[in-house]
Formats: structure tokens, sequence, C-alpha cells
């Protein structure tokens, strides 16, 4: 966020010019410059009115919903006709704006679909969906 902040005031120009300086001296044999065939557009998430930061989830009062959409890989007690979606990454994650917590969603997804093809873990090796009954967040009343 930092660094995206200064490149915020120019213009796409000016942000063209600032990277392929950058890259020039990370690669000072390639001429990245010569392969731009169009005019370069360029997109700044905080000039984005719906932008509310990398930390805008997980806040306080958040428990209910991140809770819902973390556990929502396990449906076995859900209603049949609303079984076999499942949702991975950061905008499910216990701890939005990690990479942590995007990989873990990644892991607790497969599990589901593994789930919902019929399939299951070695009995050793148990996955995410395994142990969740005795690992799960706890809920908390409404
Ligand atoms: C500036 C910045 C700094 C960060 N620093 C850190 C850090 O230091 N440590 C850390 O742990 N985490 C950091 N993060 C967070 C980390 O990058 C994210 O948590 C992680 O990348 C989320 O992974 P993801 O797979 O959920 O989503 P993403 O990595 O965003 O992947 C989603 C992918 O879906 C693609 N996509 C979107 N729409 C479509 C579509 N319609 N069809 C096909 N593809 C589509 C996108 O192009 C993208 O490749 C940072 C994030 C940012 C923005």
């Amino acid at each position: 966020m930092s660094d995206a902040l200064k490149m915020l005031p120019r213009s796409p120009q000016e942000r063209v010019e600032l990277c392929l300086d950058a890259l020039r001296k990370i690669y000072p044999r390639l001429d990245l410059a010569s392969h731009i065939i169009g005019d370069p557009i360029t997109v700044s998430w905080e000039a984005d009115p719906n932008f509310l930061g990398a930390f805008k989830g997980a806040l306080p009062g958040h428990y209910r919903y991140t809770r819902r959409m973390y556990c929502h890989f396990r449906q076995d007690e859900l209603p049949a006709a609303e079984r076999g979606i499942f949702m991975a990454g950061d905008g499910v994650s216990w701890t939005p704006g990690w990479v942590e917590g995007a990989v873990q969603t990644a892991l607790n997804a497969v599990w589901g679909i593994m789930h919902h093809l019929s399939g299951e873990c070695d009995p050793a090796n148990p996955g995410p969906g395994d142990r969740f009954d005795k690992l799960k967040p706890i809920e908390l009343p409404e």
C-alpha cells in the first residue's frame, strides 16, 4: 500500500514511466518499452470509491459473517439444493489481507469438493473437514 500510494497522484503516463524505469534497473538488457503497442491503462485501488482498505474484513462485529463464510465448506447440514458451491480465497478468509487465509480456505474448499464427490482422506492424514467438529470456530449468539 505504501508503494501504491506513491503512484496514486501520478498520471497513467507517469506511472508507466516510473514502472518501466524500475523494471529497467532489474532487467537492464530487456527493452520492455518497445513491447507497448497501445495506451497503457493503470488502475489504483485507492482511487476506487468502493475501496475500503486492505483490512476491511474481520473487524469488530464481523465475527458471525466471517464464521459463516469460513465454515461454508462443511455442507453436510445444508439443504441438498444448497450444496456444491465452494468458496476459497481472501474474501472468505478468517484473516483477510494475508495470503495464509487464502491458502487455508483453498485447502478447506478442496476438502469440501472431495467430500461432496464422496471422496475421503487417508484416516492417518485427516483433512480440515475431518477435524472440523473438534476445531471449528465457536458459534456465538446473534
Ligand atoms: C498491496 C498488497 C500487499 C500485500 N502484502 C501481503 C503480505 O505482505 N503478506 C501477506 O500474507 N499477504 C499480503 N497481501 C494479501 C495477499 O496478496 C492476498 O491475501 C492473496 O493474494 C489472496 O489470494 P487469493 O487467491 O484469494 O486472491 P488473488 O491473489 O487476488 O487471486 C484472485 C485471482 O482471480 C483472478 N480473477 C478475478 N476475476 C476473475 C474472473 N472473472 N475470471 C478469472 N480470473 C479472475 C485475478 O486476476 C487473480 O489472479 C497483500 C495484498 C496487496 C494487495
